[in-house]
């Protein structure tokens, strides 16, 4: 039996793996020693093994064909062709011409050896990856706020004991359900949950108190609940005193969002406004958590910043039991935004632009500081310079064919590259189009760590062999430098043994804010995992006291961030003034009706995988488009109907699903899905100008019934 992780969600839930019975594959067992889930999984955590075994996973290289199709290669022809395709457009048109996009889902290994081949084998500074698309909102707002992005800066198991959460377009029960229990177990206690939601999910039902604003209205719903906290004099004047900086202008900008004017611009009636705040600063502890509602917006970093201003002014973020969060999505959402796979970003969770940072980065490649490419264009941008600056692309663990907003134009883009090859498990939609495919191990076929919404660093370990002609992302990256050249032998610069790359990983992100140099792999297999920051022991004076010199020998790792002092300069957290602004699209005579996205508890991001389950696909065997009745009579639907709904950007059709649980001006479609009902095909990529986030969460639409 193997102890590991499921493969999929920020939670990273464990369980264990045990050979099959009938010798086929991997059967999933409880593992309730490990505290996040206790044992307890979701649908796709327990059907996980099936993609191991499934029928359609690639099992060997693809190469096009003369004639135009993908056909069986050997590895040596299909890396060549790759060497070939990549460093042909490096020296015909320049390193920038070569692109990296890399996935949320890649161990830290693979990102950070990534994020090397990219800069010291490529000598390109256009990589970006997909989790660009999923908390980078979030991760911008905490970094002005408190100096620092980890996702949750306390464990999850702080939820059941704090007074009251509001969750903020977070949909738990769908997209990580074992993490519901934090929730009910905070009302069992006697804690009280707001969630945010325009649609009453089933999260929402749980809650005491449900605010359903127009999508893209809240930074508005929070401008409106800070104004109160400070008209009711509810404000924590002493810890805004001691603990944080800006406060005056943020009160000013929250002062001229009047309630009645939020209510008019969320829809969220000014009682229930009321409610929320006196819910939220009666109990001593309290905690504010988003998710991707308010973050994948085009203003989506203001967003943030305008919860956690709450939070701050009523004095949560760094004391026990309170504070804000965001809960990640992807497997390795955190970690993989931590190690170098981000445009602007160095092992650490450094800056790219930072001289220091670049100098001891470099030091640890064996490269010299200039030569590291600055910053980098962001994902979407990436995608739709891709055939024009952008001639040849290296792609792992995405799918942005159907995860991509505008879908279709990426789609366009992608198809009109010079070259593409794609690493993946299955023929994505995106794989299909590719030059080159290689098939590559998958989760339990590796051993590799992942660090979760928590800022809990995990190992993942190997519990069954791969089919024969399968091969790992570090062995191709390996394959890959060999045949791309640069200083140095391959073996060295980019092992293909994750552990070695992770020794080098620590050394990198020494002294870096997400500093794993304290971390070792059989650290995290004896004590379950360990939260960054956790730095090397620091070799103690001669002098120390024996009890000094044990200390300095291990450090703990950091549960809790922020309690002592946050990661700015002078400590203090800094309050962020912002101020509401519409979405991107606003409905209009043509688009009158907002559209939103989000996920199903069956489906797993584009779906590459949980499409290829089959109890998954029986139980979310495709796309809908969630409306209210009054709207399906509007337009003369049916339940099951085909609807239509069509954007500036396209048109996508899919069943309707009638409910009274969404609002009337609202429709939702989950974006799991190619073809017909791809959701993505509708959304505007619109985009933040700080965190660089597309608006996925709000655009207009028309809808349309669909006469057979
Ligand atoms: Fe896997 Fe997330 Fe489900 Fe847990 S909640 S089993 S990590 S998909």
């Amino acid at each position: 039996m193997t102890s590991t992780h499921c493969p999929y969600c920020a939670l990273q839930c464990g369980m264990n793996l045990t050979p099959a019975a009938d010798g086929r594959g991997v059967e999933v067992s409880e593992r309730a020693d490990f505290p996040v889930n206790r044992g307890a999984l979701c649908v796709k955590g327990r059907t996980a093994p099936a993609v191991l075994s499934s029928a359609v996973r690639l099992t060997s290289p693809l190469v096009r064909s003369a004639a135009g199709t993908l056909e069986p290669a050997s590895w040596e022809e299909a890396l060549d062709r790759i060497a070939e395709g990549l460093g042909g457009a490096r020296a015909h048109h320049g390193a920038d011409a070569v692109g990296v996009f890399g996935g949320g889902g890649l161990t830290n290994e693979k990102a950070y050896a990534l994020g090397k081949f990219a800069r010291v084998v490529l000598g390109t500074s256009q990589i970006d990856y997909n989790g660009r698309f999923c908390m980078s909102s979030a991760a911008a707002a905490g970094n002005l706020a408190f100096g620092l992005d980890r996702g949750l800066p306390f464990p999850l198991e702080d939820i059941p004991r704090t007074g009251c959460v509001i969750l903020v377009g977070s949909n738990p029960a769908e997209t990580m359900p074992p993490a519901l229990r934090y929730f009910t177990e905070l009302k069992e206690n006697g804690g009280t949950l707001i969630v945010v939601d325009p649609r009453r999910t089933r999260t929402a039902e749980q809650a005491d108190l449900h605010l359903a604003p127009r999508p893209g209205t809240d930074l508005a719903l929070a401008l409106g609940l800070l104004h109160l906290v400070v008209a009711e004099g509810r404000t924590d004047e002493e810890y805004i005193r001691e603990r944080t900086t800006g406060w005056e202008d943020t009160r000013a900008a929250a002062m001229a969002h009047w309630p009645e004017y939020v209510e008019r611009i969320t829809g969220v009636p000014v009682p229930q406004l009321r409610e929320a705040v006196r819910l939220f600063c009666a109990p001593e502890h309290a905690m504010v958590l988003t998710a991707r509602g308010p973050e994948q917006q085009a203003k989506g970093t203001d967003t943030v910043s305008a919860w956690i201003n709450l939070a701050l002014a009523t004095g949560r973020p760094g004391r026990p039991l309170s504070g804000y969060g965001c809960l990640t999505g992807q497997g390795n959402g955190q970690g993989g935004r931590e190690h170098g796979q981000k445009a602007d970003q160095l092992p650490g969770y450094r800056k790219l632009t930072d001289p220091a940072a670049r100098a001891h980065v470099a030091e640890v490649w064996g490269v010299a500081p200039d030569s590291l490419p600055g910053p980098g264009r962001s994902a979407y941008e990436l995608l739709d310079a891709l055939g024009t600056d952008i001639r040849a692309l290296l792609l792992m663990g995405s799918n942005p064919v159907v995860s991509a907003p505008r879908a279709a134009h990426i789609e366009e883009r992608i198809r009109s590259l010079d070259f593409l090859a794609v690493c993946d498990v299955v023929l994505s939609e995106t794989a299909e189009l590719a030059d080159v495919v290689l098939p590559v191990t998958q989760w339990a076929e590796e051993t590799g760590t992942t660090t979760n919404l928590e800022g809990r660093v995990l190992l993942r370990r190997r519990a069954v062999t791969p089919p024969p002609d399968v091969r790992g992302d570090l062995e191709v990256l390996h394959e890959l430098a060999a045949r791309l050249g640069g200083e140095g032998s391959p073996e060295k610069r980019f092992p293909t043994d994750p552990e070695e790359v992770f020794e080098e990983l620590r050394r990198a992100s020494a002294g870096g804010p997400a500093d794993y140099s304290g971390i070792t792999y059989r650290r995290l297999a004896e004590e379950n995992g360990v939260f960054w920051p956790c730095p090397a022991p620091v070799a103690p004076a001669e002098s120390a006291e024996p009890a000094e010199r044990a200390v300095a020998e291990v450090h703990p790792g950091t549960p809790r961030l922020f309690l002592d002092r946050f990661a700015t300069g002078n400590g203090r957290a800094r309050f962020v003034p912002v101020s509401h602004r519409a979405a991107a699209e606003e409905p209009d005579e043509e688009y009158p009706v907002l559209l939103t996205t989000g996920r199903v508890v069956a489906q797993y991001q584009s779906g590459a995988q949980t499409r290829r389950v089959d109890e998954l696909n029986a139980a979310a065997p495709g796309p809908f488009v969630e409306l209210h009745p009054r709207l399906a009579q509007r337009i003369g639907a049916a339940e099951g109907d085909p609807v239509a709904v069509v954007s500036r950007r396209g048109r996508a059709v899919a069943p309707a699903r009638i409910t009274t649980a969404i609002r009337a001006d609202t429709v939702f479609m989950p974006f799991h899905w190619a073809g017909e009902g791809r959701a993505n095909t509708l959304t505007n990529p619109a985009l933040d100008p700080t965190s660089r986030m597309p608006e996925f969460k709000a655009c207009a639409v028309r809808l349309e019934a669909v006469r057979p």
